[in-house]
């Protein structure tokens, strides 16, 4: 059972766009990375979205590799004193993590709704 959406049309781009991953014209977000308590739209309750740490991980992981990637090029190629480095990676560090924080906890919580992922519960022996 999916939540009025079939496997053709994952909510990817409405989580993209920060919005409501059931009918994509309400906003999930009311600041930055802070989420509304429900859509505005359909009235989709925004308490089953836990996203965890799950947006952190993803970006600094790909940030890290692309910060730390760059700065091995620039040292092997061309040796530049210290500040150099200082100047150019911590602004694409900030770059690098902050602009895709967003997308990518919209991107997390659209993917847990669709797949109706939830913390994990004990079943009882009435429910095999
Ligand atoms: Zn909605």
């Amino acid at each position: 059972m999916t939540n009025q959406t079939s496997q053709d049309d994952l909510p990817i781009g409405y989580g993209l766009r920060g919005r409501c991953p059931r009918c994509g014209e309400g906003q999930l977000f009311q600041g930055f990375l802070s989420l509304r308590p429900a859509c505005e739209q359909c009235g989709l309750d925004y308490g089953f979205a836990d996203a965890g740490d799950g947006p952190a991980v993803f970006v600094i992981l790909i940030g890290g590799f692309i910060v730390v990637f760059a700065a091995l090029i620039i040292e092997i190629v061309y040796q530049p004193p210290y500040w150099v480095h200082a100047v150019l990676w911590l602004p694409l560090i900030l770059i690098v993590t902050l602009a895709p924080l967003r997308l990518v906890k919209g991107l997390l919580i659209a993917l847990q709704y669709h797949h109706e992922a939830a913390e994990g519960r004990l079943a009882s022996r009435s429910d095999m």
